[in-house]
């Protein structure tokens, strides 16, 4: 740009001519911003957010205690403790997830047989103390039972491809 033409622009105020009349265009189209938290996008049913113990509908505990999620998980952030019940069948005793050593890699969710550790659709679990984020088996029941309705579509949902 040669100086006579940078000069013309400084007199002329093409630039903030310009800059108002693509305000002025946007103004009219549609907002591609959300109010967040009172407006949310759509979330894909593979999204991998917070954990959740799931429970067969009898109400009894998915989780067999097979330990493959505590295996498979990059993090070692899952502790599982076992024993058998009193009619034989094995179940966790205990079933902490440190969700600060959590990388949400969703390998827990696929290693599991009988989808009972998975990650749900919920995102809004920032706390301010670390100890929060110890979630303890009875957490992880509580976040099962509070989300099944929404687990169980998304399961259903990615069931073709899995
Ligand atoms: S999502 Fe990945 S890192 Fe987090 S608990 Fe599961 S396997 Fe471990
Ligand atoms: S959550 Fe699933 S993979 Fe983990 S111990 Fe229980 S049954 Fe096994």
């Amino acid at each position: 740009m040669t100086t006579l033409d940078r000069t013309l622009r400084s007199f002329l105020l093409t630039e903030l001519v310009s800059g108002f009349a693509l305000t002025l265009k946007y103004m009219f189209k549609p907002k591609v911003t959300l109010n967040y938290p009172y407006e949310k996008g759509p979330l894909s049913p593979r999204f991998r957010g917070e954990h959740a113990l799931r429970r067969y509908p009898s109400g009894e505990e998915r989780c067999i205690a097979c330990k493959l999620c505590e295996a498979i998980c990059p993090a070692q952030a899952i502790t599982i403790e076992a024993e058998p019940r009193a009619d034989g069948s094995r179940r966790t005793t205990r079933y902490d997830i440190d969700m600060t050593k959590c990388i949400y890699c969703g390998l827990c969710q696929e290693a599991c047989p009988v989808d009972a550790i998975v990650e749900g659709p919920n995102f809004e679990f920032a706390t301010e103390r670390r100890a929060e984020m110890i979630y303890s088996k009875q957490k992880l029941l509580d976040n099962g039972d509070r989300w099944e309705a929404e687990l169980a579509m998304r399961q259903e949902a990615d069931a073709p491809y899995r």
